[in-house]
């Protein structure tokens, strides 16, 4: 029952994605974000969306949109602006529209046209990892963000389990006068009286090297949040935030569907198991540091063979035109960009080089 439109099990973040983060060359770098890591990002927050529409039978993209960043907007002088990316981010937050969310104001008192909270997930050169929060506080209504926080303690025993679940943790403020530990009600509480806006939740990093298991892993990480997530969009609308019914939704998916993700694994443990599986990790060998930006530029970021690009929703790979197994070298000329869909269709016993057809 997984989502057969989506290349998910082909996505994965090695060192090189690592490094990309860190390289000087401000350019490629804003290239590779763009044609190679934010549409990888963007799979994990559609597949996200996806079983959401599973277990809450309603589409989630109707209050809810799929947020990206960086954004990469392009003005007049493009060539002038250089922007240091050092992030990725999609994920989910309140659609734009005008006078939709009655129930949070401004403190212009106009009602907000999007929502100061997200349900995404984070990739930078630490790893990745997803969250929970709010944010454009300053912006508020007191009162508005105060709902927020009054659903939080009315319902503070069910987010903790839900927390527990997630492997996430609440960032919580704390100062000179407050106690250092408070039960999970009575900080929100704290929150409210010294007015601390933020609430983050956040689940565990997953450093580098990334693999499929560990990012599948973290979708459902998210999904153990998603209920609280739902709720603010109901109490944003000005709506019971249905919270409950939204929990009992979930364990029932949760029971029907006890392996979704069936190489599901614990982020904390999977990098203590050897990799004994030869023909696997032939396929998994890295390419050397760096080398896939450069067949990537060389290509101009798009599949040699079928010339689609990151605009037409593909994922692209690298492909040794020989592989390993046959001799190939780890030379640029030896590679060449295929999208998820064309990689697919290329076996390990094909050497075709599409690149020159
Ligand atoms: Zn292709």
């Amino acid at each position: 029952m997984s989502n057969t439109n989506t290349p998910l099990d082909s996505i994965s973040f090695d060192h090189q994605d690592k490094d990309l983060f860190l390289l000087d060359n401000l350019s490629l770098k804003a290239d590779a974000i763009k044609h190679s890591i934010l549409p990888r990002m963007t799979v994990i927050a559609n597949e996200l969306v996806f079983i959401m529409n599973q277990i809450y039978g309603f589409n989630i993209l109707e209050d809810s949109s799929i947020v990206k960043s960086p954004n990469f907007r392009t003005t007049k002088n493009r060539a002038s602006v250089k922007l240091n990316y050092n992030y990725c981010i999609s994920g989910i937050s309140g659609v734009r529209k005008n006078n939709y969310w009655i129930g949070f104001e401004k403190k212009n008192s106009k009602t907000a046209n999007v929502l100061p909270f997200k349900l995404e997930f984070n990739l930078d050169d630490s790893g990745l990892f997803f969250m929970l929060h709010n944010m454009y506080l300053n912006d508020w209504k007191v009162e508005s963000l105060n709902k927020l926080f009054h659903f939080t303690i009315a319902n503070s025993a069910l987010i903790q389990s839900l927390l527990l679940l997630s492997k996430s943790s609440p960032s919580l403020f704390y100062d000179k006068d407050s106690a250092p530990i408070l039960p999970f009600k009575d900080h929100i509480e704290l929150h409210i009286e010294k007015e601390w806006r933020e609430l983050i939740y956040e689940g565990p990093i997953i450093k580098f090297p990334i693999s499929n298991s560990e990012i599948k892993s973290l979708i459902i990480g998210a999904l153990y949040l998603s209920p609280i997530y739902l709720a603010y969009i109901n109490i944003a609308k000005n709506q019971e935030s249905n919270f409950e019914e939204y929990v009992k939704l979930l364990n029932q998916w949760l029971k029907t569907n006890p392996n979704y993700f069936t190489e599901k694994v614990d982020p904390l443990t999977e990098k203590n198991i050897p990799n004994i599986d030869l023909e696997s990790l032939d396929l998994k060998i890295k390419v050397m540091q760096g080398i896939r930006w450069q067949v990537f530029q060389r290509d101009l970021w798009r599949c040699v063979s079928c010339g689609r690009s990151s605009e037409d929703n593909v994922i692209l790979h690298v492909d040794h035109i020989i592989p390993r197994s046959k001799g190939g070298q780890d030379k640029l000329e030896n590679y060449q960009t295929l999208c998820h869909i064309c990689n697919i269709g290329k076996s390990n016993k094909d050497n075709t080089n599409l690149r020159n057809r």
